[in-house]
């Protein structure tokens, strides 16, 4: 599972400053703060949390879809988060996003024809014919046909449409994905053929994901790691069967807590967290969980805990393991 890494990312910070008008101070959203992981090549990493912590504004820093405030990003062993918009263009090909919502992302006015061709002609490859070619061919990897070619997404069902949003993302062979909640708007009958789907691609093309999603079962099923982020920075990090069996941090604990049990002898408290997530505008001091924390101690009132070992391949940031 410790393949090479295929991407680092080290110190990520992305804050965005809003203006509030004239003579009132700007607002700094520390969307994501301080951010440090690696994904191996193959593997399915996933960022987890609640909702505004952090997670899409992580995926698309990553892939350069928004420049980082600061901080390296390490992709195939090269820095990014200085490269040009057209050197970034190039290297796009082999960072791909899935969005949660297929129909943002697909040009309402254009055929999957012309979507799944477009990609192909901007990045140089073969010939108009060849080009259809690739496209038939991806379309029927993803469990669509030739004929629905010359059809707009809005003639599609949300789980098809999803599925050209995949066959875009997979058409120029990338090495990685960044898919951000990408069955959370589908049928939960649906959900499970697009992560089979998603399975199949990742074995066939070897393709490694980084997988955002607030729904821990599909991330139980799918990924190999996971990271979870509260208010914009990483608290654990460690195997999949290892975080969910052992899970370090209390904020991980609660999250966890609310996970239907997958076997039956597997017994667990629900913990119920109370107070609301803080703003990111501006987090706690110390450890931004140490409100809403069962087990706050006085040092995480004041001192923003630092990453440490838990086990194997396990870290957290947390003072009681300091
Ligand atoms: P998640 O995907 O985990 O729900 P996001 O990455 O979307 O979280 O958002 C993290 C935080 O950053 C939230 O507080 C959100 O309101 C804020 N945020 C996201 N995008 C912007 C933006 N373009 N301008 C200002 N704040 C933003
Ligand atoms: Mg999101």
């Amino acid at each position: 599972m410790y393949s090479e890494p295929l991407l680092e990312v080290k110190q990520l910070k992305k804050y965005y400053t809003i203006d509030q008008g004239w003579f009132k101070p700007r607002k700094v959203v520390k969307a994501v703060d301080d951010v440090s992981f690696t994904v191996y090549k193959g593997e399915t990493f996933a960022l987890v949390g609640e909702s505004g912590c952090g997670k899409s504004t992580t995926g698309r820093t990553i892939l350069r879809l928004h420049d980082p405030t600061s901080g390296q990003i390490v992709f195939a062993g090269r820095e990014i988060s200085g490269l040009s918009y057209s050197e970034m263009r190039r290297l796009r090909r082999k960072m791909q996003m899935v969005f949660q919502d297929p129909y943002a992302s697909l040009n309402p006015k254009k055929t999957i024809r012309q979507i799944l061709t477009e990609p192909l002609r901007v990045h140089g490859v073969a010939s108009p014919t060849e080009r259809v070619k690739q496209a038939v061919r991806i379309l029927e990897i993803v469990g669509l046909s030739e004929y629905h070619l010359d059809r707009y997404p809005h003639e599609f069902s949300g789980g098809q449409r999803q599925r050209i949003g995949i066959a875009k993302a997979v058409i120029l062979h990338p090495e990685l994905i960044v898919a951000d909640e990408p069955v959370s708007a589908l049928d939960v009958s649906i959900q499970s053929q697009v992560i089979n789907l998603l399975l199949k691609l990742q074995r066939e093309f070897s393709l490694t994901y980084v997988f955002i999603s607030h729904d821990l079962g599909v991330v139980r099923h799918i990924s190999d790691r996971v990271a979870v982020m509260y208010l914009g920075k990483v608290v654990e990090v460690a195997a999949t069967e290892e975080i969910f069996a052992s899970p370090k941090h209390p904020y991980t604990k609660a999250l966890l807590s609310a996970v239907p049990a997958a076997h039956p002898d597997e017994k667990r408290e629900r913990i119920l967290l109370t107070g609301d997530v803080p703003s990111p505008v501006n987090p706690p001091p110390g450890c931004a969980f140490h409100p809403r924390c069962p087990s706050c101690m006085e040092i995480c009132r004041t001192a923003a805990p630092p990453m440490v070992n838990a086990g194997e391949h396990h870290v957290v940031a947390c003072h009681l393991y300091n």
